[in-house]
């Protein structure tokens, strides 16, 4: 006797990654099944076959423009869309009792605020980056940070493709608070991401930021810890967004199944309690 597939609805269904997330449900075997999916008004893909969308054979699921019947039927919802596309869709979620699943980077503190008060309802996974690889990446900043003394200067290092809105990405600014929580200090205090012109000297215990834009690069972060007489770095680079749904389709099966609260990525893969 097997249990039901969990019902997934990808939002953002046309974006870059929103076609990523309808594959990855659509390959994701007898366990999962894509009931639903939804973009913007106006969008192109507003009334298209979810599978005809990605090249694919019909899958029987339009695209809709309309997030709540959407939200209703689904277990759990994968978002990649914009901030405030995604405050919507929490509430949404909350109402229906769906998890939710965040990958929306650029979230300002009331978008938080917002995914807190729908975490007290339901299970939501919000990572800046929902790949196994940076969310170990960030475990090791950690640990690295807080082995390292005061002496080493750490900055962080992003390049993006160039259609990317907001900087420095999500994925740095999370690298940059494991790092400022293995140094056991407040990241935006210390955090120092405009550098332009006559900055004078680095101030000490900073987490400097620098951003490339350009192309089609996907992601690439390197955190340095640089030191008198040697220098550490750590990098990560992703050469396939098809890794960023694999994390979230990921997310979606443990979140399906979870408790209602805010959770990350390390919960997912069990790291937290390490
Ligand atoms: P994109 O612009 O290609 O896609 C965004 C999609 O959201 C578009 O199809 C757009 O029409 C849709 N959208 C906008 N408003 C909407 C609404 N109200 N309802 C439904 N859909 C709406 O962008 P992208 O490259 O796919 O990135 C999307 C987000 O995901 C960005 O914030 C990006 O930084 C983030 N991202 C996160 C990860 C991660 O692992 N967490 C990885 C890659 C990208």
């Amino acid at each position: 006797m097997s249990a039901d597939p969990i019902k997934i609805a990808v939002m953002g269904a046309s974006g870059r990654m929103g076609r990523m997330n309808l594959a990855a449900a659509m390959d994701g075997g007898p366990g999962v099944v894509l009931c639903g999916a939804c973009d913007r008004p106006g969008a192109a893909a507003v009334g298209q076959d979810a599978g005809r969308l990605i090249g694919r054979e019909a899958a029987g699921v339009a695209v809709g423009d309309d997030p709540a019947p959407v939200v209703a039927g689904a277990d759990a919802v994968i978002d990649f869309t914009t901030p405030q596309a995604t405050v919507e869709h929490a509430r949404l979620c909350a109402q229906a009792g769906a998890a939710l699943i965040v990958g929306t980077t650029g979230l300002g503190a009331a978008d938080e605020e917002a995914l807190t008060r729908a975490a007290r309802h339901v299970a939501v996974v919000h990572a800046a980056n929902m790949s196994a690889g940076v969310t170990l990446l960030r475990a090791l900043v950690e640990r690295v940070a807080r082995a390292l003394d005061a002496d080493f200067d750490i900055e962080v290092v992003e390049m993006h493709h160039r259609h990317k809105v907001d900087a420095p990405s999500g994925t740095a600014l999370a690298l940059g608070r494991a790092a400022a929580k293995g140094r056991g200090v407040d990241h935006d205090a210390v955090k120092d991401a405009g550098r332009d012109g006559h900055t004078g000297a680095r101030r000490a215990g900073d987490i400097g930021y620098a951003v490339l834009r350009g192309g089609d690069v996907v992601g690439e972060h390197t955190v340095v810890f640089a030191g008198p007489g040697e220098r550490i770095e750590l990098t990560h680079k992703a050469a396939d967004r098809a890794i960023f749904a694999a994390g979230a389709l990921r997310a979606a099966r443990w979140a399906a199944a979870a408790r209602p609260g805010l959770y990350s990525m390390e919960d997912v893969l069990g790291l937290s309690a390490a």
